[in-house]
């Protein structure tokens, strides 16, 4: 069962029309937000940040926020799975004509929830592998846009690399990965790339550093560089549905010897209880 424009109905009867400026443009936002034992996780996180991503490209929301966790809830419920992800989307609707420009139109408004595996620590523990890249995208990362080509020519490079992850950089500064943000850890500091319209500024981001401080790290919200990587004590990058990876190699080459840190056993164990609160 999926929600499509105030109905909830079978997935392969959803439909829309080729006139969506959603299929059209991508002229769209969306969120990913996930459900821990049946519960959404920070819903009010995702549903402030789906009002700025709305916001900036002046779309008015459509629905309340009590609308909104009402038609989630439904959906989580309805789905057997015990962890689940909710991908929420928002296109600007349906034009008669195909024009960049825009009118007035009633946005497209569409939700599925999925299965949603955690990897446990036993398996993170193993690390993960990372490539980096130039950070090709555009000015405005911090909206949480469908129009997506770049993120999709990384992930397939990750796919032909087979990598967790693409690191991206920015004048030589790391900005987050193609679709996670990005930490080092540094004598026991804690960096990552400042918010601001050069990243996503991620939910698990803010979870991300507040778990570090619960574990005694101090945080620094400020960017560093690709060097700054392969000198650091540990890398890790964070997302609603990865939550925290320790990544252990970037471009062939270890981080730490190759070994997951100590640190992020501590915030990750941190983050678990975050999430089953
Ligand atoms: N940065 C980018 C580019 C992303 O696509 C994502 C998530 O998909 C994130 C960061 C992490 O955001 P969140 O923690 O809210 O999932």
């Amino acid at each position: 069962m999926v929600y499509l424009n105030g109905d909830f109905i079978a997935k392969d009867k959803a439909s829309i029309s080729v006139m969506d400026r959603g299929f059209l443009f991508g002229d769209g936002v969306y969120e990913v937000i996930p459900a821990y034992n049946g519960k959404i996780f920070r819903p009010t996180e995702h549903l402030d940040r789906l009002q700025k991503s709305l916001d900036s490209i002046q779309i008015t929301n459509p629905y309340s926020h009590n609308k909104w966790i009402n038609i989630l809830n439904k959906l989580v419920n309805h789905s057997s799975s015990t962890n689940q992800s909710l991908y929420l989307q928002i296109t600007r609707g349906t034009d008669t004509k195909r024009k960049h420009n825009f009118d007035a139109l009633t946005p497209t408004i569409y939700v599925e929830s999925n299965p949603l595996t955690s990897k446990t620590k036993q398996e993170l523990s193993k690390g993960f592998s990372a490539i980096s890249a130039q950070d090709i995208r555009w000015s405005r990362c911090d909206i949480k846009a469908t129009s997506l080509l770049a993120n999709v020519l990384y992930a397939q490079d990750a796919k032909k690399h087979n990598v967790e992850e693409v690191i991206l950089y920015r004048d030589n500064q790391i900005t987050e990965g193609a679709t996670s943000n990005v930490f080092i850890l540094k004598n026991n500091i804690l960096y990552t790339h400042p918010t601001g319209a050069n990243i996503l500024s991620g939910i698990t981001r803010d979870l991300v550093l507040e778990s570090a401080s619960a574990c005694s790290i101090q945080i620094q919200e400020s960017s560093f560089s690709l060097d700054n990587i392969f000198t650091s004590d540990e890398l890790w990058i964070s997302s609603s549905t990865r939550e925290i990876m320790p990544i252990t190699k970037l471009d062939n080459k270890p981080i730490n010897q190759g070994k997951v840190g100590a640190i992020w056993g501590c915030v990750f164990e941190y983050y678990q209880r975050l999430k089953n609160d």
